[in-house]
């Protein structure tokens, strides 16, 4: 996809940089110029700077700048083409690619994101309207997510046959070898290909606009033979350390309540997101990356951890405080009771009373200095 240059400069003419970027970040005037805290690196003391003359942005303190598609390219981690289309349809220009080429980089990335669809609404049709769906179906309704919860989140099924997303790929024209790069299907030691995805609940993970970037399955019952998660190897269109699970959904309640939820697992987020809890993101079972806290804080400062005391994953939630901490979000830390999780508990007892508990959040050191006294760290000796 090519836009020719004098599209772009009336395109980007067509705007102001100034409104742009304080959609994103509090700008005061300064003299000529409007200045802000950046928002590509962490600071107390505003060096980020946007000239309305000259339509660019730089900061002094990270050296980043450029004109208004740079910036959101760096902000939405976007390309530049989808950074003209934002503006473009902003202000109602169209756009028309008809005789135009299409760059190559362009073009793989969205034969992977066609595949990871196909492969989506695959997963999802044998969970919601398949014969052999029904044991899906069943794990689903005993951990009570809704159909209507289900398609949401776009949960899938997949089969325990080796060949079955194979074949379809095959039949439909795609490039297998693209779908292995994606980590759907493996390669056979004699030849062929095999489903890397069976017999597995499937939770399609979406960047933060909404496109498939990837899948986590889960084995209906763990045992020791098979890893209890399978998920998409890295690509091209995914990267682990930069996506979070959830946001896409939560994004707009996060940023509505300036204020985020973090839990540990795909099923947290989705039940507490099904009883009206909407501004939950997950960490997936492994502590947050700078980049998932740099994507986070795009929307808000503030987060709640949900600590689960008898978890394993009480580790890496303090690793998580620890860098949103480093980030300068405001963390406070809700400590559920024994035995529970926030699936299990918000099934229990119900929004009110998580709004509740939530409201009784302390903040980390409160909450750390509690639970030293609790180990007796802190007694005299
Ligand atoms: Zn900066």
């Amino acid at each position: 996809m090519r836009i020719p240059e004098v599209k772009i400069n009336e395109i980007r003419n067509s705007t102001n940089i100034i409104d742009v970027i304080h959609n994103h970040v509090a700008l005061k005037k300064r003299g000529k110029n409007f200045i802000g805290l950046c928002p590509f690196h962490q600071e107390k003391t505003p060096s980020f700077t946007v000239s309305e003359d000259k339509q660019i942005f730089h900061c002094f303190g990270c050296g980043k700048g450029g004109d208004v598609f740079k910036f959101l390219m760096s902000y939405k981690n976007i390309s530049f083409i989808e950074a003209v289309q934002e503006i473009a349809e902003h202000a109602g220009i169209k756009l028309s690619f008809a005789n135009e080429s299409v760059s190559q980089e362009q073009t793989e990335q969205e034969l992977l994101y066609e595949i990871n669809v196909f492969a989506a609404k695959y997963f999802s049709n044998n969970l919601l309207i398949s014969n052999d769906g029904e044991i899906a179906r069943q794990y689903f309704k005993k951990r009570n997510i809704k159909a209507s919860t289900q398609k949401t989140f776009g949960l899938g099924y997949a089969k325990p046959e080796w060949q079955d997303l194979v074949s379809l790929l095959t039949d439909n024209n795609f490039d297998l070898k693209k779908a292995e790069a994606l980590g759907l299907i493996d390669r056979k030691t004699e030849g062929g290909y095999y489903d890397k995805f069976r017999g597995r609940v499937i939770f399609p993970i979406f960047s933060a606009n909404g496109r498939v970037i990837a899948f986590g399955g889960r084995v209906f019952e763990a045992d020791k033979n098979t890893a209890k998660y399978l998920n998409s190897q890295e690509s091209i269109i995914y990267s682990k350390r930069k996506s979070l699970y959830g946001l896409y959904h939560s994004k707009d309640e996060i940023r509505r309540m300036d204020r985020a939820i973090l839990v540990e697992g795909y099923m947290d987020l989705i039940s507490l997101f099904q009883n009206g809890v909407k501004n939950v993101v997950a960490s997936s079972g492994t502590s947050l990356t700078d980049e998932q806290v740099q994507l986070l804080s795009r929307f808000t400062h503030n987060i709640i951890v949900l600590f689960d005391a008898d978890s394993a994953g009480q580790k890496a939630a303090l690793r998580s405080i620890e860098i949103l901490l480093k980030q300068n979000f405001e963390v406070k830390v809700v400590s559920l009771p024994e035995g529970e999780d926030p699936d299990s508990y918000i099934h229990k007892f119900g929004k009110d009373d998580f709004d509740s508990l939530v409201s009784k959040s302390k903040n980390f050191l409160e909450f750390q200095t509690e639970q030293f006294n609790k180990s007796g760290m802190l007694n005299e000796p």
